[in-house]
């Protein structure tokens, strides 16, 4: 989509060149560097590849063998949406006390580590779910190491569970299957197994090489045994890092406190990070003032596979971000100004997603067969008006499909469904609530408020038109 847009050229017909290729694509999806070279050749264009990158402007120095030591397994709890992970991870968080610790994790940082019984670690992102996996794989980050795949014995395996283990496959990442909820009666953890094995996945028990444990993430039955079978894993793959040079890692979290400034949590993966240090994460730098850990803890080191949360920062930088310690203040200033350029003209060029505004245009060029729309309203009356004299709209040019409609604020869900599926959303008497707007501006997602029926159909109407003004 974006590629299509920046050399304007109908964006079924990038997928169709894809196609040629052999490779079948949606219009969401990431290119690889070849494939858009190709791509852009197809239509005239060149491809310019740039790169901010310190890998590309900083000599790698290999790690010296004796350097390396054993670090923490980082573990992603992944399923379907009720199968239990939250419970999982809620209930490790809870039960994992450090000798000398007197009570569990309070702090939500967005990852955590635990220490069990015999001393070993294990680390855990504190966001379950794929789509937090995936997104942070679609910035070029991958942090972890091992995925626990929950399925629970009361279910079958289910879409997301099947889309859970797709994202862990194609990460190539090794997986655990935790049948959950087996404290439950109605539960059958051999039915589970079956439906592996229908998928090819073979767990230990029916022969197979997958590890799984049956567990009640509720009661914690089996639990223990679970995080044994993940350090069992993580011997397997043998994971090492060097902890004495100058901290590499991935940004988890970053958000903004009243009283302390910008909190950026941080996933180290090499090195050691220090107190003083100067950071640049993404677009973001600054010298650390402070740092945390999962526990509220201040310390003054952290070392490879360590959650921490840091302060110092100038700004929120995106999950899924490198970061990298610097000698040199000035350098990480100008990478971050010209990283903070980049994105500006990418998205100068590039716009993510339909604005009605663009409409117009983008019907007269032939790139527009449909129009999703979401409709909010603060009576049901006024949302099915509205949804009929839209849908009555659609012309043989282009088809207004009601995607999304209901009563109430504009809700961040809202917003992630708009962007998923290239939708604009129309509120009538309602606004965003909570963090919608700004979730909304991120993801340029348009958001048109209305107060009177016919003046959100004429705004349409126009819209298709092309004759809509710009901004309303
Ligand atoms: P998530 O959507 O995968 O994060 O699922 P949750 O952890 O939120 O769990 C969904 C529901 O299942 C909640 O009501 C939990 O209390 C319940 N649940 C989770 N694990 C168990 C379990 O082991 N046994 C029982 N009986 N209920 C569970």
């Amino acid at each position: 989509g974006e590629v299509a847009t920046m050399m304007d050229v109908p964006i079924t017909k990038v997928i169709g060149t894809c196609m040629s290729l052999g490779i079948m694509v949606t219009m969401n999806q990431r290119l690889d560097a070849e494939t858009l070279s190709i791509v852009a050749d197809e239509f005239g264009y060149e491809v310019e590849f740039i790169t901010t990158d310190i890998e590309e402007n900083q000599e790698i120095i290999e790690d010296r063998e004796e350097d390396l030591v054993s670090r923490a397994p980082i573990v992603t709890v992944m399923g379907h949406v009720d199968h239990g992970k939250t419970s999982l991870l809620d209930y490790i968080r809870k039960e994992n006390v450090i000798a000398g610790e007197s009570g569990g994790i309070t702090q939500h940082i967005g990852a955590y580590a635990v220490t069990l019984d015999n001393g070993q670690k294990i680390t855990f992102l504190d966001t379950p779910g794929h789509e937090a996996f995936t997104a942070m794989r679609a910035r070029g980050a991958q942090v972890t190491d091992i995925a626990i795949i929950v399925a629970a014995a009361d279910d079958d395996i289910m879409p997301q569970t099947k889309e859970a283990i797709s994202h862990a496959q194609a990460a190539n990442v090794p997986m655990i299957f935790a049948i959950n909820k087996v404290d439950k009666p109605a539960a059958n953890p051999e039915k589970i197994k079956e439906q592996l094995a229908g998928m090819n996945l073979l767990v230990e028990d029916w022969g197979g090489k997958y590890q799984s444990h049956d567990i009640s993430a509720k009661v914690g039955t089996g639990v223990k045994d679970l995080l044994e079978k993940v350090l069992l894993e993580a011997e397997l793959l043998d994971l090492k890092a060097n902890p004495t040079k100058p901290a590499v890692g991935t940004v988890v979290e970053a958000q903004l406190d009243k009283g302390r400034g910008y909190v950026t949590t941080i996933l180290v993966q090499a090195g050691t990070l220090k107190v003083g240090d100067y950071v640049l994460a993404g677009k973001n730098h600054g010298k650390i003032k402070a740092m945390y850990d999962e526990r509220g803890n201040a310390v003054k080191e952290a070392g490879p596979s360590t959650p921490i949360s840091i302060l110092g920062l100038d700004g929120a930088p995106t999950a899924g971000d490198k970061f990298n310690v610097f000698e040199d203040e000035r350098e990480a200033k100008q990478i971050a100004a010209k990283r903070t350029q980049l994105i500006r003209e990418q998205s100068a060029r590039t716009k993510k997603h339909t604005t009605l505004a663009e409409l117009g245009r983008r019907i007269a060029l032939g790139q527009f067969k449909e129009l999703n729309i979401i409709i909010k309203g603060d009576v049901d009356g006024s949302v099915e008006a509205l949804a009929d004299s839209f849908s009555k709209l659609s012309t043989e040019e282009i088809e207004i499909k009601i995607i999304h409609k209901g009563v109430g604020a504009i809700t961040e869900t809202d917003v992630n469904l708009a962007s998923a599926s290239d939708a604009i959303i129309i509120g009538f008497n309602v606004r965003p609530a909570g963090n919608a707007r700004a979730l909304a501006d991120k993801e340029e997602i348009d958001i048109r408020n209305y107060s009177i029926i016919y003046d959100a159909i004429d705004d349409l109407k126009d819209a298709m038109e092309g004759m809509l003004s710009p901004e309303m």
